[in-house]
């Protein structure tokens, strides 16, 4: 579903302050297949998923969606990226509009879907992720974990092939990080394919089909979450587990 080869994306051009924030990065996720990609901070893992749906350009290296080159604009990239829904550690939602818009503007705008049928998916996919009582509320009446799983229900409307999650309970208070990650699971068990960047270990290990370790821009591993937390390869990763476990 995702083909990433040869990935490299610089910051800035004058070579002294220019940051590698990826080097050479490969990544495939099969259809289905639940990826969580770990590392230290700066170590490239947002860079990465803002790649993969192209709200930042790589330097260089080609990423391919479902068998397609990512396009660069127009169109073509707006479809791309409803095919691969992305949700954010900031929920992002449209703070003016109410739940149940935020989740019907863009299947309405992109997919030409009509609004009768959007409002009827959007109740749908709100009863999923628990939330289907705060439909006509505006996101700040909701808490964290509720404006997140509106966040999720908002990128499913669109029907994505995939979704990129980007360390999406960061930000949460911690009595509300359970109730966003159960979301995660069952779309996970229903075949979602996911790339999720995350530090809880917890999720890695139970969820993931496969973990990628990052460092300074680079994979550095790749195996099982039992491989990768039972006998990492690198010091690299022996480090950064000893630190976070
Ligand atoms: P992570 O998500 O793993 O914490 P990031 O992908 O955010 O890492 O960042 C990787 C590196 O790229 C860091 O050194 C960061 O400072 C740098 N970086 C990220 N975004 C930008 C940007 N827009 N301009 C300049 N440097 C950036
Ligand atoms: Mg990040």
């Amino acid at each position: 579903m995702i083909e990433v080869r040869g990935l490299n994306k610089r910051f800035g051009d004058s070579r002294p302050t220019s940051v590698h924030a990826l080097r050479d990065v490969d990544l495939d996720v099969a259809k289905g297949e639940v990826v969580v990609v770990i590392g230290p901070s700066g170590s490239g893992k947002s860079t990465l998923c803002r790649c993969l749906n192209r709200l930042e350009n790589p330097t260089s290296g080609e990423i391919r969606i479902d068998g397609r080159p990512l396009p660069a604009e127009g169109r073509e990239l707006a479809r791309l990226r409803a095919d691969v829904g992305m949700v954010f550690q900031s929920f992002n939602l449209f703070q003016h509009k109410t739940v149940l818009d935020n989740l019907t503007l863009a299947p309405m705008k992109v997919r030409g879907v009509g609004r009768a049928e959007a409002e009827r998916t959007a109740h749908e996919l709100l009863d999923r992720v628990g939330i289907g009582e705060q439909a006509a509320k505006l996101p700040a009446q909701l808490s964290g974990g509720q404006q997140q799983r509106a966040a999720i229900a908002r990128a499913l409307a669109m029907r994505p092939k995939a979704m990129l999650f980007d360390e999406p309970t960061s930000a949460l208070d911690p009595e509300m990080v359970g109730e966003v990650l159960d979301v995660m699971t069952s779309l996970a068990r229903d075949g979602m394919t996911m790339v999720v960047v995350t530090h809880e270990m917890g999720f890695a290990r139970k969820v993931a089909d496969r973990v990628v370790f990052m460092a300074d821009g680079e994979v550095v591993e790749t195996g099982t979450p039992e491989a990768f937390f039972d006998s990492p390869a690198t010091d690299r990763a022996r480090d950064f587990l000893a630190k976070v476990l």
